[in-house]
């Protein structure tokens, strides 16, 4: 059975969950545990914490999951460690990561909007939606989602690839950036990729999407052309940039990021064969 998004918060609540205990960008992981499911920890591991607390994210194969935020500072329960997203990636399966990535961010909408930013008065959840509400003033705030586009850009067979920096090992990606206030993808896309190589683009076709709710983006996938310019990286947002042909490809991102299926699917475009490498 697929995993099925709910919200109201099961009473009593149910004996066996899955529970997404989740820090800053983190969730809690039993140290030593093996194999998706089994590292999450139980209710009665978690002391110290009110399960009053938890949001329910929805039920997997017909088990609730459910999201609590940890208070910074608290002590972490024995044999249990945080892990952050990256390291999450390799430790559950796509199906863990992706609930682990919703409650996330459930987590961290209710630990930022614990008081009312038009009235400082403290805020309530509504039980029946995703809704935190100010009782003094009656504002209302829902989860924030980032929108985000990310692009492959293609010039003959080539592809424009960047290296940011930022990564924890080197390897080069398509470019990203979030949407501003106003714009269109499209408009975020032009805007983005002149801002960070110098390049110009048109062409601008939808790909696919991918959460990515570390804390609240959505990552929207493009492909467009290069149309003029010389690649000239703004030194900030991209350290190296240039583009390269489908058989010299540099070390690329992991096959579980939109990135990856932008630089495969071109690749396939553009060969006839898949790519090698995790
Ligand atoms: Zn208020």
């Amino acid at each position: 059975m697929p995993f099925l998004p709910q919200v109201v918060v099961p009473s009593p609540l149910p004996p066996v969950a899955h529970w997404f205990v989740c820090g800053e960008n983190e969730v809690l992981l039993r140290r030593e545990g093996v194999g998706g499911v089994a590292q999450l920890p139980t209710l009665d591991e978690l002391t110290g914490l009110d399960p009053a607390d938890a949001q329910m994210v929805g039920l997997l194969d017909g088990v609730s999951c459910l999201s609590l935020h940890w208070p910074r500072g608290s002590a972490v329960p024995q044999g249990f460690e945080f892990v952050g997203l990256r390291g999450l990636w390799a430790r559950l399966d796509e199906t863990l990561f992706g609930i682990a990535g919703r409650a996330n961010q459930l987590a961290h909408f209710a630990s930022t909007h614990r008081f009312c930013g038009r009235c400082g008065a403290p805020t309530t959840r509504d039980a029946a939606d995703r809704s935190i509400r100010c009782p003094a003033c009656a504002m209302v705030n829902y989860p924030r989602i980032s929108p985000a586009i990310i692009t492959l850009v293609r010039r003959g067979d080539e592809a424009l690839l960047a290296n940011s920096g930022r990564f924890p090992v080197a390897f080069f990606s398509t470019l990203a950036g979030f949407s501003e206030v106003g714009e269109s993808l499209e408009e975020t896309l032009v805007r983005e990729v002149h801002e960070e190589v110098g390049v110009r683009v048109d062409n601008v076709r939808y790909f696919g999407s991918q959460p990515w709710p570390f804390p609240h983006s959505l990552m929207i996938g493009f492909t467009a052309d290069w149309v003029s310019g010389e690649v000239v990286p703004d030194g900030k947002e991209i350290k190296e940039a240039r583009f390269f042909r489908a058989d010299a490809l540099p070390r690329i991102p992991p096959r579980a990021s939109i990135a990856r299926r932008l630089i495969d699917a071109w690749v396939k475009d553009v060969t006839g064969h898949e790519t090698s490498g995790p």
